[in-house]
């Protein structure tokens, strides 16, 4: 058996992986130069690197890992399975177990009648899925002319071409001929950093209100549907006032048009319901999954459908799918996770014990010299930084200095945390324990400690003119 062991030094799996490993995100010469922390393994919300530090990860992975890590079932499940069938595809009028028993699931915990599933390999492939479904619907219904998506500016939602191209990141359509067309940008509910004098609530509506103008602009009859995530996620956290979602819904209500409700972070309990939907009153025709569907052990994504939806699809021939739709071992894996959500009543642990003793620790960080604003859903978090609290200034510094020092301070202090732009992002797993979020606020509070000394010294504790 050739276990993939510590057999080297850091320094060579480092000069290895700088040789022939590129990197997603990365400016790969730069890392090459740094050398890559070498993550060897993980228990619970612990993870071991290469030099035997043990760092107490944030962001559960990449906002995935919520049952936490280290569940021999799951290793389990995926050998059984393996030794049962690793491989089998869904193509040509065949199906499975595992694809049976996951799709029944996800039936039976999402709400309304999102019914059906179309599997993917992740986040990306699922939202790709959804442009070509909600416009194929819409021509099978005899409107083909309805093709635009609208989705909104600084939204994840994945990063091949047509995920991408829904998403709005700019530094993302700056590269390799983003966005595909038909994809139309509104601005985002992030009152801290555009509401400017308006209060939150105001500023909520005026932002969905943006969706109903850019209906009446591009023409009812060409518009197809409306893409969000609940809580954006990788554009900061960004939780949005409490009246954005209730308009959104009565717009994409009036004028028919199908909702897609992006839960690959929001959903499987992240929010302190099974989905985000849930929790700020959303009734999608839609819902794209992936991430904690597995909690990260398998690559596995989907759209969860209406009966409408599947329906209308239904009646003709989708000329689309993944060899790996549906994949036997990432299905009975995510089976798995989510027979231990349900039975170990995690989600109920989030919204009842470690969401509500997080929130109080978390916002008592906004009395922090360098901490604007402190806000939280569930088990997801953001921190804004800045110069002033009161103006909520940005630094003076170019957008994400002053985030980055703070990332590196979390690093130092073994606590893995992100940064986007000048905010910090938490998103640790949900079975996180009372102890452990102490030993996580205590150590994002030195962070900041030392963050701020360094942004003093280096002059950077400044405000944009
Ligand atoms: C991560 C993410 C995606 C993309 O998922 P991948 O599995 O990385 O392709 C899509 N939408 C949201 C909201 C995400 O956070």
């Amino acid at each position: 058996m050739s276990a993939i062991t510590n057999h080297l030094p850091t320094a060579e799996l480092q000069a290895l992986d700088a040789a022939h490993h590129m990197h997603p995100f990365t400016t790969g010469n730069e890392l090459a130069e740094k050398g890559a922390r070498v993550i060897m393994r993980a228990k619970g919300v612990t993870l071991t690197d290469s030099e035997g530090n043990e760092i107490l990860d944030g962001m559960a992975g990449l906002w995935c890992v919520n049952i936490g890590y280290g569940r021999e079932e799951l290793a389990e499940v995926a050998a059984r399975q393996i030794r049962e069938l690793p491989f089998y595809n869904t193509f040509f009028q065949t199906t499975h177990v595992p694809a049976i028993a996951l799709a029944s699931k996800l039936a039976e915990l999402a709400p309304g009648d999102l019914n059906h599933v179309f599997f993917a390999g992740s986040g990306s492939e699922a939202n790709d899925t959804n442009i070509r479904m909600v416009r194929t619907y819409w021509a099978m219904k005899g409107k083909p002319s309805k093709s635009i998506i609208i989705s909104r500016k600084n939204a994840y939602h994945g990063s091949s071409m047509g995920s991408g191209s829904l998403g709005g990141m700019t530094y993302m359509h700056a590269q390799g001929g983003m966005p595909i067309p038909d994809i139309h940008h509104i601005n985002q509910p992030h009152w801290w950093a555009e509401g400017g004098d308006s209060t939150p609530a105001e500023f909520g509506l005026a932002r969905a209100r943006e969706l109903e103008t850019a209906i009446g602009e591009l023409g009812e009859d060409r518009v197809a549907a409306f893409i969000a995530e609940p809580i954006q996620g990788a554009g900061g956290v960004i939780i949005p006032p409490e009246t954005y979602w209730p308009e959104i819904q009565r717009i994409c209500d009036k004028y028919e048009i199908l909702l897609i409700a992006d839960e690959v972070i929001c959903g499987f309990g992240r929010t302190g319901n099974w989905f985000g939907s849930q929790t700020l009153g959303i009734r999608p025709d839609i819902m794209t999954i992936a991430k904690g569907l597995s909690s990260g052990y398998a690559p596995i994504g989907g759209s969860i459908v209406s009966d409408e939806v599947a329906g209308v699809i239904g009646s003709g021939e989708f000329n689309h799918g993944y060899t790996y739709s549906g994949h036997p071992v990432a299905s009975a894996v995510a089976l798995e996770n989510l027979r231990i959500l349900e039975e170990e009543n995690v989600i109920d642990h989030v919204r009842d014990v470690a969401g509500p003793y997080m929130k109080e620790k978390w916002q008592a960080l906004a009395d922090h010299p360098l901490v604007g604003e402190a806000r939280i859903v569930g088990l997801m978090g953001s921190i804004a930084l800045t110069p002033h609290k009161e103006s909520r200034a940005k630094f003076a510094s170019d957008e994400g200095t002053v985030g980055l020092i703070c990332r590196e301070r979390c690093f130092a202090n073994n606590l893995v945390m992100r940064h986007v732009g000048d905010r910090m992002v938490m998103s640790p797993p949900l079975v996180i324990q009372p102890t452990e979020i102490d030993t996580m606020i205590d150590r994002a509070g030195r962070a900041l400690d030392e963050c701020y000394a360094e942004v003093k010294s280096q002059g950077l504790f400044k405000a944009a003119s």
